[in-house]
């Protein structure tokens, strides 16, 4: 009976899938009672995560501004399995593609329309929560990149069925998460333009991680 948050996206020397190994740990330990994962977005979802827990609760933003709610959401989702009103199954689906973390964002880009269609599939009997994880495409690792994650009730049929949808979708789409970024000698030139006046030290934003988070 625990839910739990984590980044989803860790690497540990010796173990590609460290949380799914700590899910399966976890699990080892807990039987039949529930865990819960409440997870960041850009993390990079393994089928042994997935087997090891009975329900998922992504962060819907990027910027992550909502880790709160989906927490409240997985400890309701707790309460009702324990009152006998919820027997969450997951569902997986990974697409073959690995977009950059800067054309995550919720607010605008492909992310939209993806969403767009997640909550309309939670509006349908049976299904909990989808969950869309762009992934972290900075790990070296099988499963890193998009996956949506499903968790309906009692239906593991259900909840693969919309994961496999959504994943067409973001396959369909994957060209629009490309985004072009302009080299320094570019910028410099286009900052020169529009700031002529300004000739000291210029910004830089290393993306080596993601300023999502
Ligand atoms: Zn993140």
């Amino acid at each position: 009976m625990i839910p739990t948050i984590t980044a989803a996206a860790m690497l540990a020397e010796g173990v590609d899938d460290a949380e799914g190994d700590l899910a399966q740990a976890i699990k080892a330990i807990i039987g039949d009672r529930p865990l819960l994962l409440a997870m960041d977005l850009h993390g990079n979802i393994t089928p042994e995560m997935c087997a090891s827990c009975d329900g998922v609760f992504a962060f819907d933003t990027n910027p992550h501004v909502d880790a709160y709610e989906r927490g409240l959401q997985s400890a309701e989702c707790l309460r009702q399995i324990f009152a006998g009103e919820l027997r969450p199954v997951v569902g997986h689906a990974h697409p073959p593609m690995m977009p950059p973390t800067i054309n995550m964002r919720t607010a605008e880009g492909p992310m939209v329309e993806l969403f767009a269609l997640a909550r309309e599939w939670e509006a349908k009997p049976g299904v909990i929560n989808v969950s869309i994880f762009g992934g972290f495409p900075y790990c070296d690792f099988p499963w890193g990149g998009t996956s949506i994650v499903t968790t309906a009730d009692g239906d593991p049929a259900l909840a693969k069925v919309c994961s496999d949808a959504i994943a067409d979708r973001a396959w369909a789409i994957r060209q629009q998460f490309r985004k072009r970024i302009p080299s320094p000698v570019e910028d410099d030139h286009r900052r020169q333009f529009y700031r002529p006046w300004s000739c000291g030290p210029g910004d830089a934003v290393e993306h080596g991680y993601d300023r999502g988070d």
